[in-house]
């Protein structure tokens, strides 16, 4: 392929796991891509470190490594305040109050290619919301798209009796009110507004009519729908009034799991409609229009299968699938109905919902994820077909994912190591074991989000107490002893810890963290250390629901990479080549450099509670 002529298809399978796909492969269980493996087609794939999903997909679009394109960790902090950002959603503070902004600006594939003249799609890939409007790339976002609270998304509850707050869970219990026989209202809640120092709430009003021990109807706005007990309604649209003149139209999907003796409900995330989105929502107007009257509604939040429900119990292991097949095949039907209409560029769609099927399931249903191996074989097969029935003998189709798999079984407090060993110290007056309550006059390293671990260096943080020159040999001696830790099983806990100068290049390189923890298969840190927080215990053993996980040492976790033209010229491939191997060339970064972005001086209740949002934290 030159530049001259870009005929690209990228496949992009969130979480493919070399491991799973060779075993099956062997098997003859994948015909499809077995048949890229016999033509020298196939390889494992070098991820980025870390190989967190938003941005290893960042690194495949632009060829470049978190020093390049600014995005290190889900948690980013910020060194003036020690304040947690979140790196997929920042936000910036206008006139008109906060919006979100974009977390990268590196140049990707898709830019490149619409600069060398050819037209280029991107569908469901991560970090790619807010939309940049002046684009004429054909975007519709992935992981990273808010709800309409603005988190990453966050279902309701509701019960006649919906108890006291239980602060483990991240759902809200709203309450159903008993107005008849058979028959109750509740409210739906919207954004809320500050005004002043008052939050105002946007809601509205359903009813629910229960016919029978099975069925029910819920009249919410203009739309009345049927319920059948323990079943998905289809999407619905909804609108909330908002002001005097406005109404903020968003999409839903609810569930009935009681009838008898009372009603209980579950909402999906409230989510932004795509054609009536509050933000920029995707590019160009008129596209994200005919894919949703050619093709049907579809969920717009950026991880639209529901963990959280699962992991809280809200919704059962078959209505979570249930949800992800839904979601596979719309997004599937979109692919396929542009497909037809791809006649030269780049045209990529990642497929996001094995990554979070994986995370739910791998432990203990071997068969469900083999299913989804072989759905996915289904579709590349599809897509070859398609490219030959069209007589595209120059289409190159590209197969790739952003990392691979592995077991999640200990838990780890990384603060409480740093904290036992004396390199965090907390203020004696308070004993919440937080960095919220560090005393950082004499704290020399702290952990947060899932891979990254900082030095309380001078001159860079505020507060800093470790001196450039004591800087490298802390980081020399904490790599040191947590190469030397030994979980509970008395094996490795952590297999890699990289400086910051051996894991990243590029002129963003000095805002990532000081060291990289690369966990061992088994491993990875607790959720609040992501949040800057600790347990009494350095390891907890995971018996959620979540037992599977990914954010670890890139080299457990290499990913797959399929090329029908074959591999020759790429013997060990990464993220690194991806721009060579999409449209045969480098992208070029003219831009000024910024700064990563940050969540500006927005509350840092709001900012955690957006993180916690999203089922890794
Ligand atoms: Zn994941």
């Amino acid at each position: 392929m030159t530049t001259s002529n870009i005929h690209t298809l990228i496949i992009g399978l969130d979480a493919v796991d070399p491991g799973i796909v060779e075993r099956m492969s062997e098997a003859g269980k994948l015909p499809n891509l077995g048949e890229f493996i016999r033509k020298d087609g196939y390889s494992r794939f070098a991820v980025v470190n870390p190989p967190q999903s938003e941005i290893s997909w960042t690194s495949i679009a632009t060829g470049l490594n978190p020093g390049g394109h600014g995005m290190f960790d889900f948690v980013h902090r910020d060194p003036a305040s020690y304040a947690l950002n979140v790196s997929l959603l920042p936000t910036k503070k206008s006139i008109l109050g906060t919006s979100f902004t974009y977390p990268h600006n590196a140049p990707t594939i898709f830019h490149q290619a619409v600069q060398d003249g050819f037209p280029a799609t991107s569908l469901w890939w991560p970090a790619t919301f807010p939309a940049h409007l002046e684009s004429p790339v054909q975007t519709i976002p992935g992981l990273g798209v808010p709800d309409i609270q603005g988190r990453l998304g966050v279902g309701a509850a509701y019960s006649v009796d919906p108890g006291t707050k239980d602060e483990k869970f991240k759902t809200p219990v709203e309450s159903l009110k008993r107005i008849g026989k058979g028959r109750y209202s509740g409210l739906l809640k919207g954004p809320a507004e500050q005004k002043g120092t008052r939050f105002l709430e946007a809601t509205l009003e359903f009813q629910l009519d229960v016919f029978d021990d099975q069925s029910a109807r819920i009249i919410i706005g203009k739309q009345t729908l049927t319920l059948t007990k323990g079943k998905w309604s289809p999407i619905f649209e909804i609108a909330f009034k908002i002001g005097f003149l406005a109404n903020l139209n968003a999409i839903t999907r609810v569930v009935m799991n009681q009838v008898e003796p009372e009603p209980k409900l579950y909402f999906l995330p409230l989510q932004i409609h795509p054609l009536h989105s509050p933000w920029p929502y995707a590019t160009p107007p008129g596209f994200v229009k005919q894919t949703w009257n050619s093709c049907g509604s579809f969920l717009s939040l950026g991880w639209p299968q529901d963990t959280t429900g699962l992991e809280e119990g809200w919704i059962t292991d078959e209505q979570f699938l249930q949800l992800c097949d839904s979601i596979f095949n719309t997004r599937r039907n979109i692919f396929l109905y542009h497909l037809k209409n791809f006649k030269e560029g780049l045209f990529a769609n990642v497929f996001d919902s094995l990554d979070r099927v994986q995370h739910m399931f791998l432990r203990d249903r071997p068969d469900v994820i083999e299913s989804w191996y072989k759905r996915f074989d289904d579709l590349v097969g599809l897509a070859v077909q398609l490219g030959k029935s069209k007589g595209w003998q120059d289409l190159r189709v590209i197969v790739v994912s952003d990392h691979g798999f592995t077991r999640f079984d200990q838990k780890v407090h990384l603060n409480r190591w740093l904290f036992d060993q004396g390199y965090l110290m907390l203020k004696p007056e308070n004993p919440e074991h937080s960095l919220r309550n560090a005393d950082w006059s004499k704290t020399r390293a702290y952990a947060v989000g899932l891979n990254s671990l900082y030095l309380n260096l001078q001159g860079r943080e505020s507060e800093g107490c470790v001196s450039a020159d004591q800087g490298d040999i802390l980081c020399e001696e904490l790599r040191e002893k947590l190469l030397a830790l030994k979980g509970p099983d008395d094996k490795q806990a952590i297999q890699q810890v990289s400086l910051q100068k051996e894991a990243f290049d590029g002129p963003m390189t000095e805002y990532g963290p000081d060291l990289l923890v690369g966990y061992a298969p088994g491993y990875r840190a607790s959720a609040q250390t992501g949040l800057g927080a600790w347990e009494n215990s350095l390891f907890e053993s995971n018996s959620d629901h979540w037992g599977s996980d990914h954010c670890i040492a890139p080299e457990a976790v290499p990913g797959v990479l399929f090329c029908n033209q074959g591999l020759k010229n790429f013997p060990h491939p990464s993220y690194r080549d991806m721009p060579a191997l999409a449209i045969g060339k480098n992208v070029e970064n003219k831009g000024a450099i910024k700064p990563p972005p940050t969540s500006g001086n927005e509350d840092q209740k709001i900012v955690e509670e957006r993180l916690r949002s999203l089922g890794y934290l």
